[in-house]
């Protein structure tokens, strides 16, 4: 079992910082892994970790000490992930891309920039495989507000869709929005909603985000440049900024040894994440605090993963919860065992920040006591074309269940079916066993039952708005509220039937998937 690299790393002092509070710094080094930081009230806290990197560190030391290994490890077909934590403007992005992902001194080159080199050395330097490739994508978790079109919904968006007619007395089509976190391709902005798989052979997949072959350090530049661009072109459409988004950069490396028909494969992760400021100091308001909010549920999500996994006690199963968000799913191979980790805590030296810098740094001592037990995941040709082959047949299953669902549904039913199923993450690589039964007993029950819930709550609601006598009600509906009303609880039981008994026959299905 090895640890979790947990290194922090303190920026220099920027304009605002130096014009507040001149040259002062509220960090005091000890030596190269510990040292002492004291709050806004003066009170001094000790840390220890890996390694610190104080203000004036050199892009290069950080790049050997936290990523060559992880570099090395991903070529030697050990999962690896690198995250950069901290507030807005700590030095996070700085870490990853340095000035300039393209044209920048060698000196000042940041984490992408010297992983992309360090992968092309490691293979060049390796046990040389008859053929390599070397494939990269880039997505971006991001918050998106989604508009209602009509209830056709998931049920939780019902209940509170139902919940803000009843209670704001406002029209349903004027409020019927949420705030959604997606998944977004850089590479394809089209692609804005990726979805997160699990395969027992290549651990978690995002569902058909682009990959793009690089074959040296130039093309992968150019590669991750476009990626950065879109991602500030994502931002102005959106209207957000990339501190209330996740950047993730992934690397897979597969060789081929084509004399003992070997493959080995890694996949590296690089996460840039969203600013962890506490939302309420950064003045924002109205919908940039929602946004905000809604982002940093993520970080939350992580939080209590990290917290999860440190508190277990060994040999009682605990339940971690990967599932409370995409970044937590995504990074799930990274933090659960299977994967090198290596935490950058990026914070401020000054006082100015020194709260923000306080809380980065307990969550990264919290982190540094997560266990992971490195292993390798090196194929024989043989599995790997059988993994693809159950790929295929599971589609084929899919594609069999809808089709008969299609014949005795409408097509827009048994699409809102397979949307709803694919977001509870009920279509599942079948070839991840534990992922599977372990979606039938929660999903299953899960769904159903917020399924009940929302029949009844919209049951509820149809009851008082068609009595606009009654005591809670205080206003006149007006009636064609009452018979969308209706309609909608009417088809929503009929949704529910379907969905029973869509799952009894998948459970039906299930052993045949099993065996495939
Ligand atoms: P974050 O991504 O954490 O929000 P950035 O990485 O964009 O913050 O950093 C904000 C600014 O601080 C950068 O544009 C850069 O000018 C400066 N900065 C951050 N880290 C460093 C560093 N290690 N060395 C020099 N300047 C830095
Ligand atoms: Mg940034």
């Amino acid at each position: 079992m090895s640890s979790m690299k947990v290194c922090v790393l303190f920026r220099p002092l920027n304009s605002k910082e130096l014009s507040e509070f001149g040259d002062a710094v509220s960090v005091q080094g000890i030596n190269s892994d510990s040292f002492i930081i004291k709050d806004e009230k003066e009170q001094e806290f000790e840390f220890t970790f890996d390694r610190v990197f104080y203000q004036g560190s050199e892009q290069a030391d950080i790049y050997e000490f936290l990523a060559l290994p992880i570099v090395q490890g991903a070529v030697d077909a050990i999962n690896g992930t690198i995250i950069t934590y901290g507030q807005t403007g700590a030095g996070k992005t700085y870490s990853m891309e340095g000035p300039s992902i393209v044209d920048c001194e060698n000196k000042k080159k940041g984490l992408l920039q010297r992983v992309v080199d360090g992968l092309f050395d490691a293979i060049v330097n390796s046990e040389k495989p008859s053929k390599y490739t070397i494939k990269l994508s880039m997505v971006e978790i991001y918050m998106e507000k989604v508009r209602f079109e009509s209830l056709s919904l998931v049920p939780e968006e019902i209940s509170r869709f139902i919940s803000i007619a009843i209670t704001q007395h406002r029209f349903i089509h004027k409020h019927a929005f949420k705030l959604s976190i997606s998944l977004r391709d850089l590479f394809d902005l089209s692609k804005d909603n990726i979805q997160i798989k699990e395969s027992k052979v290549h651990g978690i997949i995002l569902n058909g985000a682009t990959e793009v072959a690089i074959s040296n350090s130039t093309e992968a530049l150019q590669s991750l440049s476009s990626g950065i661009a879109n991602r500030a072109v994502g931002e102005t459409q959106m209207n957000m900024s990339s501190s209330r988004s996740h950047c993730l950069y992934i690397f897979t490396v597969q060789q081929d040894f084509a004399k003992d028909k070997r493959t080995k494969f890694g996949k590296l992760i690089l996460a840039d994440l969203a600013g962890s400021e506490k939302v309420e100091k950064t003045g924002a308001e109205g919908k940039i605090l929602e946004e905000a909010k809604t982002i940093n549920q993520s970080l939350t999500a992580l939080g209590k993963v990290i917290n999860a996994m440190t508190s277990c006690t060994p040999g009682k199963p605990t339940h971690i919860p990967y599932r409370d968000s995409k970044l937590t799913r995504i990074l799930q191979d990274a933090l659960g065992g299977c994967s090198q980790t290596a935490l950058l805590c990026c914070c401020s030296p000054s006082p100015f920040n020194s709260s923000e810098s306080l809380s980065t740094l307990r969550f990264g001592a919290r982190a540094k006591h997560i266990k992971a037990s490195v292993h390798v995941s090196c194929k024989e040709d043989l599995d790997c074309n059988k993994a693809i082959a159950v790929y295929t047949n599971v589609d084929e299953s899919r594609e069999r269940i809808l089709g008969k669902l299609r014949e005795t549904m409408t097509a827009e039913d048994v699409q809102l079916l397979e949307k709803l199923f694919v977001l509870e993450g009920i279509f599942f690589d079948p070839n991840s066993v534990d992922e599977i039964e372990a979606a039938y007993e929660d999903v299953t029950s899960r769904t159903i039952s917020s399924l009940h819930k929302a029949v009844e709550e919209l049951s509820t609601g149809v009851e008082k708005v068609s009595f606009p006598n009654g005591i809670e009600l205080h206003f006149d509906v007006p009636w064609w509220i009452i018979s969308q009303m209706k309609r909608e609880n009417a088809a929503l039981k009929a949704r529910l039937k379907a969905s029973e008994e869509f799952y009894r026959r998948q459970l039906e299905i299930r052993p045949l998937c099993l065996i495939l």
